[in-house]
């Protein structure tokens, strides 16, 4: 279980969507689950961590 870095909600790690959050020229990750990813997508500090695929 991960915490929601918006809500502070515990979910399984698979629900939550890594994001990057950047502040003063660092990124920072977050994890952001279903409801908060709405909020997340109209501010522009935040943005999708695309992880290579594991084969
Ligand atoms: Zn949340």
């Amino acid at each position: 279980m991960e915490k929601c870095n918006i809500c502070s909600h515990e979910y399984p790690e698979a629900t939550l969507k890594k994001m990057v959050q950047i502040m003063d020229r660092k990124a920072y990750l977050s994890f952001i689950c279903p409801s908060c990813q709405s909020i997340v997508m109209h501010n522009p500090n935040y943005y999708y961590l695309i992880e290579p695929k594991k084969s």
